[in-house]
């Protein structure tokens, strides 16, 4: 199923548990703005590419957008509107001021060199200046971007307007305005939810077990965190191959393999698997292992209708965006295996973006703990509110989290004037 068609199911399945607006469903079901252009750049050999981007603003009814610029050589537009779209869900099922946006260009940055990576990032802020803003629009990292690219953003978005306003992109390097905490905000928000939730879902292990897919800042991060809570992380994958060992993987040691060698299996020297009892698969093989806890931490479509019949997982958490399709939500519905969307488990990351903005709007400087603190208590609730919104609702968590969030939009929406305001010739 296409993305964009995505929305139409997420939103349906939601309308049967919340009373919206129609102003609302029709507001919600078309993206307010969308961008796509041409960023030319001088490589370093002297030749101009030029290199195609995007920016959606989806809907702002609730704030400014907000949302993360992906750089990957397949983005297109129907994936940036799609990532916007749940962006403006993840903010509004987490209660936060902002709507939802996202950018991205189509490349792939490990094939450009550092000074033709900058040129891109400065190019891309020319080009959408117009369209982003501290109380505009905010972009943050996503996929192949880092607080190193949204340093050069900000510094660029300073040159063009001729002030220093840290506000316009946050997931900034510590020394230009970014916050404490933002680097392993998304996993350490996913650890809240996953340790909040885990018991309510029905696994009492001691120590439950868990893959996860896709090593990269979210999937490392949180793989480390489960490790170090008494969690028994078997298996990681990233796009080469997985590695796993029933006993419980070391993860710090496949993280140092990672950063060292660039690949999970590298951890391993040959003679090692024996001794550690463990097993090098192909990437795909992870989804179909027995675990309390599969994690997609990788990109969108990890499970669908080909192979959602292999999971034998009894959770996933959707780390992720989009990992799962609505038909393989449909399947492990059957299956009985609870998902937690990412609209709600990988909502960390934007709860500490909000956390940056506004110590940039107001001069404050939080330290880690407070981040941390406000973090925790923000996953926490919103984990426990969403769970029991299901359970009375008898629905999915994923349909409870949207209708929470289509709720809080609605009522934004109403408020500007709806059909209820003006309606009906009265
Ligand atoms: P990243 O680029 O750092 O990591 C992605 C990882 O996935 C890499 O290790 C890559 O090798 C691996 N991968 C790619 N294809 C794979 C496959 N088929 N099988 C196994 N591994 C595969 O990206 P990230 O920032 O960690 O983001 C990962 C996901 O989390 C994305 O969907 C992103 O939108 C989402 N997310 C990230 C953040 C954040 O703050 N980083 C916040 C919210 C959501």
């Amino acid at each position: 199923m296409p993305l964009l068609d995505d929305i139409r199911t997420r939103v349906e399945a939601a309308l049967e548990h919340v009373d919206i607006s129609p102003d609302t469903l029709e507001l919600l079901l078309h993206p307010k703005a969308v961008h796509t252009v041409s960023i030319p750049v001088r490589m370093d050999d002297g030749s101009l590419r030029t290199f195609e981007g995007h920016r959606v603003l989806w809907n702002d009814s609730r704030g400014p957008g907000k949302g993360g610029i992906r750089y990957h050589p397949d983005v297109t537009i129907d994936e940036v509107k799609a990532l916007a779209f749940w962006m403006t869900c993840k903010c509004a099922a987490l209660d936060l001021p902002f709507g939802g946006a996202k950018g991205g260009v189509a490349v792939d940055p490990k094939k450009l060199s550092k000074l033709e990576l900058q040129r891109l990032s400065r190019g891309y802020v020319d080009a959408v200046a117009d369209l982003i803003g501290p109380d505009v629009d905010v972009p943050a990292p996503d996929v192949y971007t880092n607080p190193m690219i949204m340093g050069w953003m900000m510094d660029q978005y300073r040159t063009i307007t001729r002030r220093i306003q840290p506000g316009v992109v946050t997931g900034k390097p510590l020394s230009m305005g970014g916050s404490q905490g933002r680097s392993t905000a998304t996993a350490d928000g996913a650890f809240h939810v996953i340790d909040t939730l885990i018991g309510k879902l029905g696994v009492d292990a001691e120590a439950p077990t868990v893959a996860v897919q896709g090593f990269g800042n979210a999937g490392a991060q949180i793989a480390t965190l489960l490790h170090e809570a008494g969690y028994r992380v078997v298996a990681v994958s990233d796009s080469r191959s997985a590695v796993h060992a029933e006993d419980g993987l070391d993860v710090p040691a496949v993280r140092r393999a990672k950063e060292g060698n660039g690949s999970v299996e590298s951890v391993y020297s040959e003679g090692d698997l024996e001794r550690c009892g463990a097993d090098v698969l192909d990437p795909d093989e992870l989804i179909a292992l027995d675990v309390d806890i599969l994690i997609p931490s990788a990109l969108e479509n990890a499970i669908t209708a080909d192979n959602a019949d292999d999971v034998r997982a009894r959770t996933v958490f959707e780390v992720a965006n989009g990992p799962v399709t609505p038909e393989a939500d449909e399947i492990l519905a059957r299956k009985d295996v609870a998902v937690v969307p990412d609209i709600l488990t990988n909502a960390g990351g934007v709860t500490v973006s909000w956390f940056e903005w506004v110590q940039n709007r107001s001069g404050l400087v939080w330290s880690a703990e407070e981040v941390a603190d406000k973090l925790r208590g923000r996953m926490v609730d919103a984990a426990e509110v969403i769970h029991a919104r299901a359970s009375s609702a008898g629905s999915a968590l994923r349909v409870a989290a949207y209708a929470h969030a289509l709720e809080r939009i609605g009522e934004a929406i109403d408020a500007q004037g709806s059909v209820s305001t003006f309606g009906a010739g009265e």
